[in-house]
C-alpha cells in the first residue's frame, strides 16, 4: 500500500509500505479517506531544528477514515463507519486523558505526521478511543477537518477564551483553515466578527462566511481599523495564530480586560511584549494547542446541523502535496487543502 513520506527537508516521496497487521485489542484498522493539511505540515516539511523525529516520516496530522476491521474489545465502532481521528498519540491512562482532555496528556508520544508517522497512508491501526464517529450528514471531508481545524477552534473559543454571545472578536487570517472555521463558529453564536485577510478576493469570501468587517492587512493597519470600528474600546477577544507579525497589533486591539487566545505562530515564534500594557490593561493571554475529544464531536454536530461547513480550497492527490504546501507557505489559499487518500 502507498504512503506519503518526508525523506529529507522539503522532500516528499510516495512509497510502498506493508499493510498493518490485524488490529490488536482495543484497536481498529482504518482505511484512511482524506488528510487535511495544516501549518504544522508546512513547519514539518520545511524542517524544524527543535522537533525530534525520525525520517522517513509518514506525513499527515489531520484525517478521517472508514473503519475496516475492529479488534477484540472494541464494541463502539462498526466496519463501514466514518470516523474523525485525534491528531496526537496520547496515553489514555493519565488523569487528563481519562477526563477526555487528551491535549494535556502527561505521557503523550507525539503528534501524528510531525513526531510520529501520520495519516497519509492507505491503512493504519489506531486505538479506538482516539476515534470519534461522524454523525449522519457529516462526510469524510467534514470528519477530516474536525480534529485540528474545527476542534482546535472550538477549544480556543469556548474552552479557553470563553467567548460569549454578543461579544466582538478579531479573527486573524480569515482565509486560513482555522480562520474560516472561527468566523463561522463565532458568528453562529451571535458575535460581531472582525477579520483580516491579505487580498481583495479573500475579502469577499470572508464576508460571505459571515464576517461583519473585513480588513485587508496589506492595505491598512488592522489595529487602527479595529480601534475605529469599536469606537476606541477594543475587542473582547483576539483569535491569534499569526504570531510575530501581528502580536503587538493584537495586544493593542484588545479592550481593557480582553482575552487573546493563540494556537500558532505562522510568521515566527518570537516577539517582544509591552508588560505595562499587559498588566495595566489587565489583558489575558491564553495558549491553546489541540483539543479535547468532545470538541471534535461538538464540531461535527454543528456541521450535521448545517450551522458550519468546512471551507475547501482544493481537493488534491498524493502527488500534488508539494504544490499544496508551497501555496500554504505563500498564503495563497482560502480554506483547507484536502489530500484524497482512498
Ligand atoms: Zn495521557
Amino acid at each position: 500500500m502507498r504512503a506519503l513520506q518526508l525523506v529529507a527537508d522539503r522532500k516528499l516521496e510516495t512509497v510502498e509500505i506493508d499493510p498493518p497487521p490485524p488490529p490488536a485489542r482495543g484497536e481498529v484498522t482504518l482505511r484512511i479517506s482524506a488528510v487535511a493539511l495544516n501549518h504544522i505540515d508546512v513547519w514539518g516539511w520545511r524542517g524544524m531544528a527543535f522537533a525530534k523525529r525520525k525520517m522517513p516520516l509518514t506525513v499527515g496530522a489531520e484525517a478521517s477514515g472508514i473503519v475496516d476491521a475492529v479488534g477484540p474489545g472494541v464494541s463502539e465502532l462498526q466496519p463501514g463507519q466514518i470516523v474523525s481521528i485525534y491528531g496526537a498519540r496520547t496515553c489514555g491512562l493519565c488523569r487528563p486523558c481519562r477526563e477526555g482532555r487528551d491535549n494535556l496528556c502527561e505521557h503523550v508520544s507525539g503528534v501524528h505526521g510531525f513526531h510520529l508517522d501520520g495519516f497519509a497512508q492507505e491503512k493504519m491501526n489506531l486505538p479506538a478511543r482516539l476515534l470519534v464517529p461522524a454523525p449522519p450528514g457529516v462526510d469524510e471531508i467534514g470528519a477530516a477537518v474536525a480534529p485540528v481545524t474545527f476542534g482546535t477552534v472550538e477549544h480556543m473559543l469556548f474552552d479557553n477564551a470563553k467567548l460569549e454571545p454578543g461579544e466582538t472578536i478579531l479573527i486573524h487570517a480569515g482565509g486560513s483553515g482555522i480562520g474560516s472555521a472561527a468566523i463561522q463558529l463565532a458568528k453562529r453564536m451571535g458575535c460581531t466578527v472582525i477579520t483580516t485577510v491579505g487580498s481583495f478576493e479573500k475579502m469577499e469570501k470572508a464576508a460571505a462566511l459571515g464576517a461583519d468587517h473585513v480588513i485587508n492587512y496589506r492595505e491598512e493597519r488592522f489595529e487602527g481599523v479595529v480601534r475605529k470600528l469599536t469606537k476606541k474600546r477594543g475587542v473582547d477577544v483576539v483569535f491569534e495564530h499569526v504570531g510575530a507579525d501581528t502580536w503587538a497589533g493584537s495586544m493593542l486591539s484588545l479592550r481593557r480586560g480582553g482575552r487573546l487566545v493563540t494556537c500558532g505562530s505562522t510568521s515566527g515564534v518570537s516577539t517582544s511584549m509591552n508588560l505595562m500594557q499587559l498588566f495595566q490593561q489587565q489583558l489575558k493571554i491564553l495558549g491553546s494547542f489541540g483539543c479535547r475529544m468532545e470538541n471534535m464531536a461538538n464540531a461535527m454536530q454543528k456541521m450535521a446541523a448545517g450551522l458550519v461547513h468546512p471551507v475547501i480550497d482544493t481537493i488534491a492527490g498524493f502527488d500534488e502535496i508539494d504544490t499544496a504546501l508551497k501555496r500554504m507557505e505563500g498564503r495563497d489559499v482560502f480554506g483547507k487543502i484536502i489530500l484524497r487518500v482512498n
